[in-house]
């Protein structure tokens, strides 16, 4: 079974414009699937109506076996670390990384203190726990926002452009990073990306879109080493 399926899905905006067309794709468990495209072709609206926070005009969006299409974001149980970082500027580094967990009622703050430990550790967070976000860096924030996406146990990790705020270096780190993350965990990963480089090192395949359809989806291999 998939993990995430898409039947025939289509956003409508409201003058009658399609930013998505009749998109259809599996995306298999602990796959690691990356979207592309030119700006404008529906990227963010895609990976918006997955993690809920865009309805969905028509078709289905199946998340692990159950249909989501009115399910409200945090019921389908998915993290998604934003191209800003979106970290909430007065809490510190712990409680960011904590904030999935204190949503959940029944988690124990001894609980909440291993987990987020666990990610801090895996993330090299751990000397900057105290800190507020303001006094990080970016490649810190990035990996802030990472240790909140798996800080507990998802469906699915969505992201849109994580590594396009860093400079050079740090997004060829964050890159190994992401990608020795993704294959530990095994998690679902829906990653957008304009990075071509990014694109072949973490993807299993990536899906292609054109003003809002879907136009091909192949390995990374398949699609950038064309003779
Ligand atoms: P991408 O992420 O690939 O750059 P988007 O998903 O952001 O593309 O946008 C796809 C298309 O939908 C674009 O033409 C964009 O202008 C349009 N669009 C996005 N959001 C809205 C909205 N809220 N209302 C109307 N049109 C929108
Ligand atoms: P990106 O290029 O990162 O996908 P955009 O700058 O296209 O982002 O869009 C930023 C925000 O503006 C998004 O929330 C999107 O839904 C909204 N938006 C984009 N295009 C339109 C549009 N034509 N009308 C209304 N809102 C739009």
């Amino acid at each position: 079974m998939a993990a995430i399926e898409m039947r025939n899905i289509v956003k409508e905006y409201g003058d009658g414009f399609k930013a998505v067309n009749d998109v259809s794709l599996d995306i298999a468990d602990g796959e690691f699937m990356i979207l592309v495209g030119p700006s404008g072709c529906g990227k963010s609206t895609l990976l918006r109506m997955i993690v809920g926070l865009e309805d969905i005009t028509a078709g289905d969006m199946v998340i692990g076996g159950d249909r989501v299409n009115d399910k409200a974001p945090r019921d389908r149980n998915l993290s998604m670390v934003f191209q800003n970082y979106a970290l909430y500027p007065h809490l510190t580094v712990f409680e960011n990384i904590a904030f999935p967990l204190r949503l959940q009622k029944s988690i124990s703050e001894e609980e909440v203190r291993r987990r987020v430990q666990a990610a801090a550790d895996m993330l090299e967070l751990n000397e900057h726990l105290d800190r507020k976000p303001a006094n990080l860096s970016g490649g810190q924030r990035q990996r802030v926002a990472m240790g909140r996406a798996i800080v507990r146990e998802v469906n699915a990790f969505l992201f849109d452009e994580p590594l396009s705020n860093l400079d050079a270096k740090l997004r060829g780190q964050m890159r190994t990073e992401i990608s020795r993350m993704q294959r530990r965990l095994g998690t679902t990963t829906v990653y957008v990306t304009h990075d071509q480089t990014e694109a072949m090192t973490l993807g299993d395949r990536v899906a292609v879109l054109r003003r809002g359809f879907l136009q091909q989806v192949a390995s990374p291999r398949e699609l950038y080493e064309q003779p």
